[in-house]
This record gives C-alpha cells, sequence and structure tokens, in this order.
C-alpha cells in the first residue's frame, strides 16, 4: 500500500508518498505562497525535480497539483491516484478531544474545527483545510489525523497538569500537551532497536532541537514528561521562542512595551529565543560563525540554549529514577556538534562518558553513537523521520 503523508501550514503543504511495504519515500515536495502570489511546487520523484510554478490560490489547487505531480509523465511514480491506500494528516493539538491518531469522518473534522483551533490557532486550521482540501479531490480515500501530542498522551498527571485551580483545567483544558510527539516516538524506537534492546527495559531522553526544540523523558517506550506545554511556547528558548518565563515577567513586559495580549505573544513566539538572545539569528549556523569570530552574545545564545537543554536531561533523568540513553535528533540534534558536547559536559556522574572524536565526525546522514565505547549511558544522533511514522499510524488505523 501507499500512503500519502500531508504537512499542510498557513500558506503551505509537504508531502511523501510512501511505499509502505518496503517503507521507502517514493515522492516528495511541497507547495509554498498558497493563497499568495508567487506560488511554487517542488516536486521530486524518479530521481529527478520539477519546479512547478503556478497559481495556487488555496490548498484544494495545491493539493491538485501535487497528484497531477505523483501522476506526472516524468517524474510521477503513480498510475492514478487510485493507487494511493489513504493519506495520514500531521496536526499539532489535540487538546484532549483525541488521544490517538484517528480517521477522518464529519464528526472527527467537527470536532477538530471546533475545539482544537483556539489551541494551535497557527497549525490546526491549516491542517484542517489540508484535510478538506484532499476530501474534496480524493473523496473515496481513508484519512488520518496524526496528532504531535499523541505520544505525550501516556504522561501522568502529576506530569502534565499546572499549579492553577483545578476546576479550571477542566473548565478550559489548561494543561501541558507537549509537541514533536511523532519525532520523540520515532527516534527512541531507533534507539532501541539500534541498542538491540526492548523499548521496555530503556530510560531515554529524546532532544529534539530545531527551530522549535522539545526534551521528552521516554520510560519503558512511553513519554512520562516532556519539555513544551499547553502550546509549543514552552520548554527551553528556541531560535524565537521564549521558551520557559515567569509569567509575572510576561505581563511586566507587555506593560513597559505597552502590548496587548497578542502582541507579548508574537514576541515571545517571533522575536525571543536564541534571536533575541545574540541579536543576530535564529539560525544556529549563524551563531556558530558569529560566536566563532567572537560575537559574544552569539556565544552566550548557544551557551544558554545548552544548558537549558542540559536541565532537562538531567531533571528527567531523575523523573525516571535512571538513564540509559541520550538522543540528538532534528536540524540543531543531528548538525551541531558544539551544543550536544555542551550538553552533555560535566554528565559523568550520571554514567555519560562523552566522546569528543565521534561527536566531530562527519554526519553520515544515519544513527551515530557519540558516547565511548564503553559509556554507561550511550549518546546517540538519529535522524528524526516523522512522515514515517505518520504513515505507519495511518496504515495501523487502517
Ligand atoms: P524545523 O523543522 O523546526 O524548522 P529543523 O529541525 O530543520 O527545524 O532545525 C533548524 C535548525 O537546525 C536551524 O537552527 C539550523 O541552523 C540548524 N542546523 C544546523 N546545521 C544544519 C544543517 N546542516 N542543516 C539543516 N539545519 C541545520
Amino acid at each position: 500500500m501507499k500512503i500519502l503523508v500531508v504537512n499542510a501550514g498557513s500558506s503551505s503543504l509537504k508531502y511523501q508518498l510512501i511505499d509502505m511495504q518496503t517503507e521507502k519515500v517514493l515522492a516528495k515536495g511541497g507547495c509554498e505562497r498558497i493563497g499568495i502570489s508567487g506560488s511554487v511546487l517542488k516536486a521530486k520523484g524518479n530521481g529527478q525535480e520539477k519546479v512547478i510554478k503556478e497559481k495556487m490560490p488555496n490548498h484544494k489547487v495545491a493539493i491538485e497539483l501535487v497528484l497531477e505531480a505523483l501522476t506526472d509523465s516524468e517524474i510521477g511514480v503513480i498510475k492514478s491516484m487510485e493507487e494511493i491506500g489513504a493519506v495520514g494528516h500531521r496536526v499539532v493539538a489535540s487538546g484532549e478531544y483525541f488521544k490517538k491518531p484517528t480517521l477522518v469522518n464529519a464528526e472527527v473534522l467537527k470536532t477538530l474545527e471546533e475545539k482544537t483551533f483556539e489551541l494551535a490557532p497557527l497549525h490546526n486550521p491549516a491542517a484542517a483545510t489540508g484535510v478538506r482540501a484532499c476530501m474534496e479531490v480524493m473523496p473515496k480515500t481513508p484519512m488520518a489525523l496524526v496528532f504531535d501530542s499523541s505520544f505525550h498522551a501516556t504522561m501522568p498527571e502529576k506530569a502534565y497538569l499546572y499549579g492553577i485551580d483545578y476546576n479550571d483545567y477542566k473548565e478550559y483544558g489548561v494543561r501541558k500537551y507537549g509537541a514533536h510527539g511523532t519525532s520523540h516516538k520515532y527516534v527512541s524506537g531507533e534507539a532501541a532497536k539500534y541498542l538491540g534492546k526492548n523499548p521496555e527495559e530503556l530510560k531515554i531522553v529524546t532532544c529534539h532541537l530545531g527551530n522549535g526544540s522539545s526534551i521528552t523523558a521516554v520510560d519503558g517506550g512511553k513519554c512520562v514528561d516532556t519539555s513544551m506545554g499547553f502550546t509549543p511556547l514552552a520548554g527551553v528558548m528556541m531560535g524565537t521562542r521564549s521558551g520557559d518565563i515567569d509569567a509575572s515577567a510576561v505581563e511586566f513586559l507587555a506593560r513597559k512595551k505597552g502590548m496587548s495580549h497578542t502582541e507579548i505573544l508574537n514576541y515571545l513566539n517571533k522575536n525571543c529565543g536564541v534571536a533575541g538572545i545574540s541579536g543576530v539569528s535564529s539560525d544556529f549556523r549563524d551563531l556558530e560563525k558569529g560566536a566563532k569570530k567572537g560575537n559574544e552574545r552569539c556565544l552566550l545564545a548557544l551557551d544558554m540554549f545548552s544548558y537549558q537543554t542540559k536541565k532537562f536531561v538531567g531533571a528527567y533523568a531523575a523523573v525516571m529514577g535512571g538513564l540509559d540513553c541520550i538522543v540528538f535528533t532534528a536540524g540543531i540534534g543531528e548538525n551541531t556538534p558544539y551544543v550536544r558536547a555542551s550538553v552533555c559536559e560535566g554528565l559523568k556522574f550520571l554514567g555519560v562518558k562523552f566522546s569528543n572524536k565521534e561527536n566531530k565526525a562527519k554526519n553520515n546522514g544515519g544513527i551515530r553513537e557519540i558516547s565511548a565505547k564503553n559509556s554507561k549511558v550511550k549518546v546517540l544522533v538519529i535522524p528524526t523521520n516523522e512522515e514515517l511514522v505518520i504513515a505507519r499510524e495511518t496504515k495501523a488505523l487502517l
């Protein structure tokens, strides 16, 4: 069976067509600038790439172009869209409405649209638009929603609750939901496979460090805590997001800067994090360049990010009562040796023996062990594959 994985953003739509027998990616690509001028689809298939510049006034037109590309005479990989067994849609927030991946029907779509939009106002409406667009173009093909937060549904109440009035949690669903669940699930599973162990035997801390970053405690294959919160603003500081901050400081800043609730949230999401500290960039490649040239604020941003990540590693080792493995993944986790070394520095007391040589070895795109051979705690770099998890979950639902 072939499964199409769709990740729709407000003006973008990324896709992969995956053959579930081999789990190989047959075709992939993305539409950018949907609904604005200059729309473009970059589509790969058959070892070639085509750049298709066509008007995309909405997601329906975008998905139609994707299906054309999938059946194209040059880059196409299928004869007709009937070959697509199902579509798996990435959805950021589930709230408490969906604990697991779910097949779409009218009621599910209604809940998604009426209940979850306010939990992820930038992401969930885009996902719903993507679902509706696909349903229009492929009315007979089953659609699944796969949530970023599903993997975190196993957190115990003591981990996901905030110290607020319990009645307010009940009434408004204000609690920690977490994010990047598909990535944490994938890399923790791959780590167990790599170590030749049953996931049930392992205590793993997974560090998904990208533009958005989150750290998760995976005990016996299940998430027991994670650093992101009610929204993906919480946890460690990120590219442009502040991460955890005292709520009183938020009110104070808003008052001083004359900002509304919306404006201060926008500020915390878009103008803070390592971009705010360095004053240079949200991109870690730029921060490394800056630090090498002696820019102290670039170095400070890198060090703050690593320090905050390390604190979660230590906290989660305590939560799980032990640690067998630390996993680094996503753009920074896979490509920034400085951060990995800073996070693992001084963790000997936990049983981490880090190998600077392995850490600095070239990224070969596969799994890499960057701890010393005799390290009690294994440190691994594992490329994430969220699309494959979405495809697997979709297949399992059918
Ligand atoms: P997201 O998917 O959340 O947009 P990514 O996982 O792609 O984010 O991570 C982006 C971050 O990874 C950027 O800060 C970037 O600087 C960093 N990074 C460092 N080296 C590389 C690299 N070789 N390729 C891609 N990203 C890299």
